[in-house]
C-alpha cells in the first residue's frame, strides 16, 4: 500500500493528458490510470506513473519531495 493522496485529481480540467511529472510517461489517457499516484509538494499537485511510484515507494512514504529521490 502508498500513504501518497489517493482518490479522483480534481481541479485538473477534464480532457487534458496526464503525464508523469517524473519520468514524463503519457497515461495514454484521459484519466489518471488507478497505478498511478498523486502528491502534493510544495502545494502544487504532482502526478506518478506505476512505475516510478513503485520504484519510489519508499521516498514517497517518507514525504521526500522528488527533488531528493
Ligand atoms: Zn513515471
Amino acid at each position: 500500500m502508498t500513504t501518497a493522496v489517493a482518490g479522483p485529481v480534481s481541479g485538473t480540467g477534464g480532457d487534458v493528458a496526464v503525464t508523469c511529472d517524473f519520468c514524463g510517461r503519457e497515461a495514454g489517457g484521459e484519466k489518471m490510470p488507478l497505478t498511478w499516484t498523486t502528491a502534493v509538494e510544495s502545494g502544487r499537485q504532482r502526478r506518478f506513473c506505476d512505475l516510478c511510484s513503485r520504484e519510489h515507494l519508499r521516498a514517497m512514504e517518507s514525504k521526500l519531495d522528488s527533488e531528493w529521490w
